[in-house]
């Protein structure tokens, strides 16, 4: 079972208590952007088998937002940050790296 440790209360959440939110760091395009911009705001995620950022919300704890940066493949969770973070945490980046020397980065 995932298990993600809350950064804000500090609760290590099973997946039960927790709401999935999709892909973390989405760049948002809104109006005066092009089609294809807003399109593949809407529709295009990443997806990877391995190293993925994501939102979850401790729904049955504090409620909040919050990212997650795991494995898709092998549940292995790097960390967790909050959710008001533009982009992962340089320490965060450099023990995925240590742990996958293969890993092209988060963008
Ligand atoms: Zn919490």
């Amino acid at each position: 079972m995932l298990t993600l440790q809350c950064p804000y209360c500090g609760v290590q959440a099973e997946e039960t208590e927790l709401a999935p939110g999709g892909e973390a760091h989405l760049k948002r395009f809104g109006p005066g952007s092009s089609d294809e911009e807003f399109e593949g705001y809407l529709f295009n995620r990443k997806n990877p088998k391995g190293v993925h950022f994501e939102r979850w919300r401790h729904a049955y704890g504090c409620g909040k937002w919050f990212l997650t940066a795991r494995c898709t493949n092998t549940l292995e969770v790097f960390g967790t940050y909050p959710a008001q973070t533009t982009e992962p945490p340089a320490d965060l980046l450099a023990k995925i790296k240590e742990k996958r020397p293969g890993w092209e980065g988060w963008k």
